[in-house]
């Protein structure tokens, strides 16, 4: 018997028409979506953290009035975390099933965030799904459920930026369609932290500065650099009143670093680009 405690599921959400999420086209990717949403294509998105791919996620769903069912794929993440289990309530023994088998029964999106930090045999349970079978063959059971018509999936995927890195083997990577996520133009993100946090144009702009600054220095070596996520928190910070260059230092600088000579310098290049 199994505990439920290592799997890291968000509440299915179907998103209500009164809250669209806002979601900023960076290229062509809504067309593509429509058209692999429309064929049951399963989705591969990839790119850094903060890019997006969750929210585009929640706005194609939405434009498809599609339940999401999002699970943050770690190291800990089996394919039993995923199909179901059977677990012991009072005297008996029932069968729960999982996010995936509730997403293939429902004709739910289900999005598998960091897929490639899943265990391996994630892969061999979806493989079944991402083909011309469409369907999930459940082994504890032994049956095998027909995907609803609705159900699609959608993984996520950081390609490798730091040691020790998972990569997707190829083999996985062919049964999805791929999109590349990337920071916008700064026009664009400048847009996306204005929308998004109600901050004034002038100081977004010098937000989107300071990131792209940040972003070309590539001789920091820094792991990962400024996200759009970071920029989110920033402006927001400002936008309640944290003064301009403590919020900065704490949404932008510190979290990329602990390096105290780097933070410093990054803080100094802040504070006279904001
Ligand atoms: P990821 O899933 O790639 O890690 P998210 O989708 O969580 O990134 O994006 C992080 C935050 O950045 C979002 O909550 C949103 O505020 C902002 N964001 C990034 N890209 C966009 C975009 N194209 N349109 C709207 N908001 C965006």
């Amino acid at each position: 018997m199994e505990t439920t405690d290592t799997i890291n599921i968000k509440p299915k959400t179907k998103i209500s028409s009164e809250e669209i999420p806002f979601y900023k086209p960076i290229d062509r990717e809504v067309e593509v979506f429509q058209h692999a949403f429309k064929n049951r294509l399963p989705m591969l998105l990839k790119g850094p953290t903060g890019t997006g791919k969750t929210r585009f996620v929640e706005f194609m769903a939405h434009q498809f009035e599609q339940s999401i069912i999002t699970v943050s794929c770690h190291e800990e993440t089996s394919s039993t975390d995923l199909i179901g289990r059977y677990i012991i309530k009072g005297a008996e023994t029932i069968w729960v099933d999982g996010p995936l088998t509730n997403a293939v029964k429902e004709g739910a999106i289900l999005y598998l965030d960091e897929i490639a930090e899943a265990r391996p045999d994630v892969v061999v349970a979806i493989h079944s799904l991402t083909d011309h079978r469409k369907e999930l063959y459940i082994d504890k059971l032994g049956i095998t459920v027909k995907a609803h018509p609705d159900f699609m999936l959608v993984a996520s995927f950081n390609p490798g930026y730091q040691k020790g890195f998972k990569e997707l083997k190829p083999s996985t990577r062919q049964r999805f369609v791929a999109l590349s996520f990337k920071y916008p133009e700064p026009k664009i993100e400048t847009e996306i932290v204005q929308t998004e946090t109600g901050l004034d144009k002038d100081t977004s702009k010098k937000l989107v500065n300071i990131a792209n600054k940040i972003r070309n220095l590539t001789e920091l070596g820094l792991t990962e650099t400024v996200s759009t996520r970071l920029l989110v928190d920033a402006a927001m910070l400002i936008n309640s009143g944290l003064p301009k260059r403590l919020s900065v230092k704490v949404a932008i600088v510190e979290p990329l670093t602990d390096d105290l000579e780097i933070t410093q310098a990054l803080t100094d290049l802040c504070d006279l680009m904001i």
